[in-house]
């Protein structure tokens, strides 16, 4: 399932491809294409539907 994520250093907005409800955790420590580093990112929410072009 498409998890909404955001990196709170940049806040550049990604999808986050997971198995599991990832809703309990506060902030997830991941790579950032943007600043090019790992950092935290802010959990938006599950996403429903995605479009695919
Ligand atoms: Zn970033």
């Amino acid at each position: 399932m498409p998890w909404k994520i955001k990196c709170t250093k940049c806040g550049r907005e990604s999808l986050l491809m997971v198995g599991y409800d990832i809703r309990d955790f506060k902030k997830l420590y991941l790579y950032c294409e943007n600043c090019k580093e790992n950092t935290f990112h802010e959990i938006l929410g599950y996403v429903e539907e995605v479009k695919v072009e």
